[in-house]
């Protein structure tokens, strides 16, 4: 099994039309990022109406994902948009994050978990910064900030 597969069946990809196709290992401090490609069918869905349309164009996201060890992790994919006649070009969702979050579901879950034990400034610390930690602090996602000052709450603040 290639270091790509095994990333495939850790983000549980099979089946979904997505795969890594390359795993980079560099930066200082070291990062992983993980290259997702997707598999190149001519029709994607439309997420707003579920209908099959050709893709428009393919936009490049990343998400931040959990630390493999101690090297953060991030997920970077050509995701590709619908040409929806009704919603026009649409980007489509993956099934690695919820639609227009920068984050990965595994990583979001283990920030909610965090921030419910711990006061957001140590979530801050545990997954690597203040832009991690707003997440926790983010009602939108179902989470609260213990000093009430919302997104701007991170590693550090006393308030
Ligand atoms: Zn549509």
């Amino acid at each position: 099994m290639t270091p790509n597969e095994l990333f495939d069946a850790a983000l549980q990809l099979a089946g979904t039309g997505w795969r890594v196709s390359a795993t980079q290992f560099q930066g200082e401090p070291k990062q992983l990022e993980l290259v997702l490609e997707h598999d190149g069918q001519s029709r994607v869905v439309c997420a707003d109406c579920q209908r099959r349309c050709t893709i428009y164009d393919r936009v490049e996201k990343r998400w931040r994902h959990l630390n493999f060890f101690q090297y953060p992790c991030e997920l970077v994919a050509r995701v590709p948009r619908a040409d929806c006649p009704t919603h026009g070009a649409k980007l489509t969702t993956v099934p690695w994050a919820a639609a227009g979050s920068g984050f990965t579901l595994l990583f979001e879950a283990l920030v909610m978990l965090l921030a419910g034990q711990m006061p957001v400034s140590e979530v801050a610390r545990v997954v690597g910064g203040r832009r991690h930690a707003a997440l926790a602090a983010d009602p939108a996602v179902g989470g609260s900030g213990p000093c009430g000052q919302g997104l701007e709450c991170g590693a550090g603040d006393r308030h």
